[in-house]
């Protein structure tokens, strides 16, 4: 069979990068899996996308919210329609297992239904004035052209939660997606396409670095929406500062599950498998560390291991397999480097620690469940980001001790507590500085209609998801209306009662 091209999207056509390059993209699980042929951008590339998102603008803005709202509940039905290709194609491109990236998908459908319904609020304030004979209320006001830059380990979740809110508040878009998922991205703008978008108010260029930062410097860009690595989102932030664009960044994460001594013991560490091995370890939220009480430490760590031996690893889209691949043979190396750095560092391989190889497993890019144990809070396994199957155990005295070791990291997005303790788990809600705490619960599994989004170097002050969303894509405008008549001064004027 022919190997499949896909051209970038811009102002409505599919048209191919002026480089005249593209790139592949190949199957985590089988790097012999040739999915398709990309467009290796320009960054003219990008400048084009931009000029086609501005150009759109000037009639996109105008379109009613309701209007442009009726189109994303038609994409949501459309992505929901689709779901099963959707996800098959996603696992494929980046290895996440099949019930993660149908899950994935939904994310995308019930954003996109969310964002919709906000077509019918986008709720301002009405307030009293101050003077007679005067009206005064505040509305959102769209930016203008939006840039979208995304990573791989969402590949259309995270998308949607950018792209949906851009479009009801009625800005454009120029969107970059990682070059190791382009397939669902093009997935995503068909769907937008066939909903009935418009040409140009979504436009899609796939490439590197070079594209991203046209994206984040272009003039005609109002705000730049970001998710990806703190190192990145770094350098997005320092070019989009220039010209004072709006900045949203969404970066990365050194989660913490606590276990106290009166936890249900069994129930952590299922929280603990799923929040550390899920999509391999690769989630944003991912559990990288644990954090137990002493009294419960041995039992628990007994109890993890032979629980994360027992985990299927495999080809994502085979039957029964509980964990796939990471996404690329750079990141199967960043992991294979940080189960060296613990073990220099003195703390304890308890199980994993190596590349597998064995069958079909050469052919892809797959890792061990790995954790380790006897992990003190200062080692770089438990404070760098590792995005990958590792999980550093770090043992605690107290709660307060726990939420120390917690707090200790340079990021700031998810925290969970294990306790039966209602005390316990409002103190923890308090005094964790994260984005998110669950309770008895793992640090993934967020909801669409809240905001989403973390502290310190995880991000910088907005928030993604839910109404918060909103504030990254409109700005506010104040409107007064004076129909006394009369030139009327606030502050100075005093009304006679
Ligand atoms: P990455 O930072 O390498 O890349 C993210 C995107 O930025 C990609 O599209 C990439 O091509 C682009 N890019 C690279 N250099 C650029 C530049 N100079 N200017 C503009 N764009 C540029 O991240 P990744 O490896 O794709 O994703 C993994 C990271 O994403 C992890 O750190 C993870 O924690 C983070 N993440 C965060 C969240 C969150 O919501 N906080 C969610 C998912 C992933």
């Amino acid at each position: 069979m022919a190997t499949r091209s896909f051209s970038n999207f811009i102002d409505g056509q599919w048209l191919a990068s002026k480089s005249g390059h593209l790139f592949e993209n190949r199957n985590p699980a089988n790097q012999d899996d040739l999915i398709g042929l990309f467009q290796e951008s320009t960054p003219e590339d990008a400048d084009a996308a931009v000029q086609a998102a501005q150009r759109a603008y000037a009639s996109w803005r105008l379109v009613p919210a309701p209007k442009r709202a009726e189109i994303l509940f038609r994409a949501a039905q459309l992505i929901a329609e689709r779901k099963e290709q959707f996800a098959r194609d996603m696992t494929r491109e980046m290895g996440k297992v099949l019930e993660e990236t149908r899950g994935d998908v939904q994310e995308a459908i019930d954003m996109t239904y969310f964002m919709a319904g906000e077509g019918r609020r986008l709720y301002g304030q009405t307030v009293p004035s101050e003077l007679r004979d005067k009206f005064a209320m505040s509305v959102r006001q769209p930016l203008g052209v939006s840039s979208v830059i995304t990573p791989w380990n969402f590949p259309m979740a995270i998308p949607s939660w950018k792209i949906a809110p851009a479009l009801v508040c009625g800005n454009t878009v120029a969107f970059k997606p990682s070059s190791l998922t382009p397939l669902s991205a093009v997935n995503f703008v068909n769907v937008l396409t066939d909903a009935g978008v418009p040409p140009g108010v979504v436009n899609m260029v796939t490439g590197g670095p070079d594209v991203g930062t046209r994206l984040s410097v272009h003039e005609h860009v109002k705000v730049v929406s970001f998710t990806g690595s703190s190192a990145v989102g770094r350098i997005v932030n320092q070019n989009a500062a220039n010209d004072f664009k709006k900045v949203h960044l969404e970066m990365g994460g050194k989660n913490v599950i606590l276990i106290m001594d009166d936890a249900q013991l069994e129930l952590a560490i299922e929280g603990c498998v799923w929040g550390g091995f899920g999509t391999s370890g690769q989630r944003c939220t991912a559990a990288s560390r644990v954090v137990v009480h002493e009294k419960v430490y041995d039992e628990f760590i007994r109890q993890f291991v032979e629980r994360t031996k027992r985990l299927k690893v495999g080809d994502g889209a085979a039957d029964g397999v509980q964990m796939g691949p990471v996404v690329s043979e750079g990141q199967l190396q960043t992991v294979m480097k940080y189960v060296e750095v613990g073990q220099k560092e003195g703390a304890r391989l308890l199980t994993g620690g190596h590349r597998l190889e064995s069958g079909a497993l050469a052919r892809g890019h797959f890792h061990e469940p790995t954790i380790f144990g006897e992990v003190t809070p200062k080692m770089r396994i438990a404070q760098e980001e590792i995005f990958g199957p590792v999980v550093s155990v770090i043992r605690c005295r107290s709660l307060e001790d726990a939420i120390d070791i917690g707090n200790g990291v340079a990021y700031g997005l998810s925290a969970s507590i294990y306790t039966r303790d209602v005390n316990r788990a409002f103190a923890v809600m308090r005094d964790m500085y994260t984005g998110i705490v669950y309770v008895n619960a793992p640090t993934i599994g967020a909801e669409v209609h809240l905001p989403f989004g973390g502290t310190k170097a995880t991000g910088n002050g907005h928030r993604e998801a839910g109404t918060a969303a909103l504030e990254v894509f409109s700005e506010w405008k104040s409107l007064y209306v004076d129909f006394s008549g009369k030139l009327q001064r606030a502050q100075i004027d005093t009304e006679e009662i």
